[in-house]
C-alpha cells in the first residue's frame, strides 16, 4: 500500500490567530518536499502537526489510508531532526543513534547491528565511541539524521536542520542529505526559509504565505512559472515590473516602453499585472550611443536603452543594475559576455518575448 501522506483541509488556530489555513496537500512517496516561506508563515506549525506535536484545530491527516490526526507523536513512526538537533552531548555517537531503539526496547544485538549500519551510512564508523560534544557541526548534523533514521521511519521530518551551520558547510550538507535521502528513498519533508536550499534539495516545493499554500511545484516550475508576485519575488532574483496591458500581446511599462510578451499569456485590460523577467533572461549589450542618450527614445524589438548604475562582478558571473526610464533592471550575465562594461556605460537591454511572463500583481486568492 502507498505511504503517501495526505493532508486535508487542515487548520490551526492559536487563540484568535489563524496560523495554518485550509491546507490540502499530498506528499508523494519517496520524494523530498520543502515547505518554503518567510518567517511566521506557518511552516513549522504545519510540520509539527504532521509530527503529532500539535493537534489541528480542524482537518485530517492520513497515511496508508489510516487516520493520523489524533495519533500521538510517539506512535506515528516518523523520524525528526530539529534546528537544535537535540542530541545528548554527554552520550557517545553510538549512544545517541541507539537511543530511539533503546526506548523501543529493541534487543541489544539488533541495536548494535542497526547502529553500525547507520554509522556506515553517515560515514562516521570510526567515531562511534566519541562523545557528541567533541564533534564538528557537520558531524553532529549527520548523527542527528542517523538517530532520526534509527527506527526505519516511514517519514523523515526536518525543521531547518542546517540553519546553525556556516554557509559553506550548509551547502555541503544540503548535497549530503539529498544524496542520502535519494539513496534510501525515504519520504522527507523539510522546512526552510532559504529558497536556494529548497531549490537545491527538493523534488517538490510548497511555497507558503500567511498560513496558506501559495504554490506547489517542482523547483523549476515555481521559478519559471510563479503563480503570483509573492512567489516570483520569494523564489530567486526577478525583475517584477508594473505593466499595463496594451492589446493582447503587448504591455506598456512604467517608462512608456511597449513590450511584446509573446504568446504565453494574454493580457486583458484592467488587470493588475506585473511583467516578470528573470535576470539571466535579459540580454545586455553596450550601446553605441552616448551615456547621455535619451532613455525615453522609442524602443524596437523589446530592446530598452539604459545606463549601468551598479555592477557586482564575482569572476564567474556578473550582475548589473540598469537604470531605464521608469524602472531599474537586474541583469545576470558572464563577465566575458560584456567586456568593458562599467558603471555609467550606456547599454541596450533586450527582453526576449518568450522569457516575459505576466503575473498577477496581488495574490488574489490569498487576499481574503
Ligand atoms: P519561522 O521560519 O520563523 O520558524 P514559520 O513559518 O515556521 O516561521 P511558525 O513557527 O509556524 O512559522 O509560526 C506561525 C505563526 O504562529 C507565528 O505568528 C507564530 O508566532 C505563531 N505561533 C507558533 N507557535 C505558537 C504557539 N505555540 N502559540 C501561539 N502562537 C504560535
Amino acid at each position: 500500500m502507498s505511504n503517501q501522506l495526505i493532508i486535508e483541509n487542515v487548520n490551526k488556530h492559536f487563540g484568535a490567530v489563524h496560523v495554518v489555513k485550509h491546507v490540502n496537500l499530498s506528499i508523494p512517496e519517496g520524494k523530498l518536499v520543502c515547505f518554503l516561506g518567510p518567517s511566521g508563515c506557518g511552516k513549522t506549525t504545519l510540520l509539527r502537526m504532521i509530527a503529532g506535536l500539535e493537534t489541528p484545530t480542524s482537518g485530517r491527516l492520513s497515511m496508508d489510508g489510516k487516520d493520523l490526526t489524533h495519533v500521538p507523536a510517539c506512535e506515528r513512526d516518523f523520524g525528526m531532526v530539529f534546528q537544535s538537533l537535540a542530541l545528548f552531548p554527554h552520550m557517545t555517537v553510538a549512544g545517541n543513534i541507539a537511543y530511539p531503539l533503546r526506548l523501543r526496547k529493541t534487543d541489544k544485538q539488533s541495536q548494535k547491528r542497526r547502529v553500525d549500519e547507520l554509522l556506515q551510512l553517515i560515514q562516521l564508523p570510526h567515531m562511534a565511541d566519541r562523545p557528541v560534544a567533541q564533534l564538528s557541526g557537520g558531524q553532529r548534523q549527520r548523527v542527528a539524521i542517523a538517530r532520526a533514521l534509527a527506527s526505519a521511519p516511514k517519514l523523515l521530518l526536518l525543521d531547518e536542520p542546517l540553519s546553525a551551520l556556516d554557509a559553506k558547510l550548509r551547502e555541503a550538507m544540503q548535497v549530503e542529505i539529498r544524496l542520502l535521502q535519494q539513496r534510501l528513498g525515504i519520504t522527507t519533508i523539510m522546512v526552510t526559509h532559504d529558497q536556494r536550499e529548497a531549490m537545491t534539495m527538493a523534488d517538490v516545493i510548497v511555497v507558503m504565505e500567511q498560513g496558506q499554500i501559495a504554490q506547489v511545484g517542482s523547483p523549476l516550475e515555481v521559478y519559471r512559472d510563479p503563480v503570483n508576485e509573492f512567489v516570483a519575488d520569494f523564489i530567486g532574483l526577478g525583475n517584477i515590473l508594473p505593466a499595463v496591458p496594451n492589446g493582447e500581446q503587448r504591455v506598456r511599462l512604467a517608462g512608456g516602453q511597449l513590450i511584446d510578451i509573446g504568446g504565453a499569456r494574454k493580457a486583458s485590460a484592467g488587470q493588475d499585472i506585473r511583467l516578470l523577467i528573470r535576470p539571466e533572461d535579459v540580454c545586455l549589450k553596450i550601446s553605441e550611443a552616448q551615456a547621455h542618450q535619451d532613455l525615453h527614445a522609442s524602443i524596437h524589438n523589446n530592446c530598452i536603452p539604459g545606463q549601468v548604475s551598479f555592477i557586482r562582478d564575482v569572476g564567474s558571473s556578473l550582475e548589473a543594475t540598469i537604470d531605464c526610464a521608469g524602472f531599474t533592471l537586474t541583469v545576470a550575465t558572464s563577465p566575458r559576455e560584456v567586456p568593458g562594461l562599467a558603471i555609467g556605460s550606456p547599454v541596450l537591454a533586450t527582453l526576449p518575448p518568450h522569457a516575459c511572463k505576466l503575473i498577477d500583481a496581488s495574490p488574489g486568492r490569498l487576499a481574503a
